[in-house]
């Protein structure tokens, strides 16, 4: 179930509801979150919901620790690329780590995501 919403989250074909909202979904009549504080987009979700605040944590805390920088001081748009693609994009020089960092996304969507 976590690769398959990682991969969702990666091409923009989700069940969030910002997502399931505009395709008109019928089980999903507005595009806030259930935490009632914003819409459920991929930002939400990754970088601020506060139902996932300890999960989060340890997230930001295990793929800090892996690329020996500190998560917390990078932009959000830096930092959702970096959780759902790993760091390609600023060390191309280091193939592996990408593959640690989709395990750990890849925990934080098996454990937040309810369906
Ligand atoms: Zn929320």
């Amino acid at each position: 179930m976590g690769l398959r919403f990682l991969t969702q989250l990666r091409v923009d074909l989700n069940p969030l509801r910002k997502y399931k909202y505009n395709h008109n979904f019928a089980d999903t009549s507005d595009e806030f979150c259930l935490c009632g504080f914003g819409v459920e987009d991929i930002y939400h979700y990754l970088l601020d919901c506060h139902l996932f605040d300890d999960i989060r944590n340890a997230l930001l805390d295990n793929v800090s620790g892996i690329i020996g920088e500190n998560l917390r001081n990078y932009s959000n748009i830096l930092l959702k690329d970096v959780l759902l693609y790993g760091l390609t994009l600023i060390q191309p020089s280091e193939p592996t780590r990408p593959l640690y960092i989709s395990n750990a996304v890849f925990s934080l969507t098996k454990n937040t995501h309810q369906q």
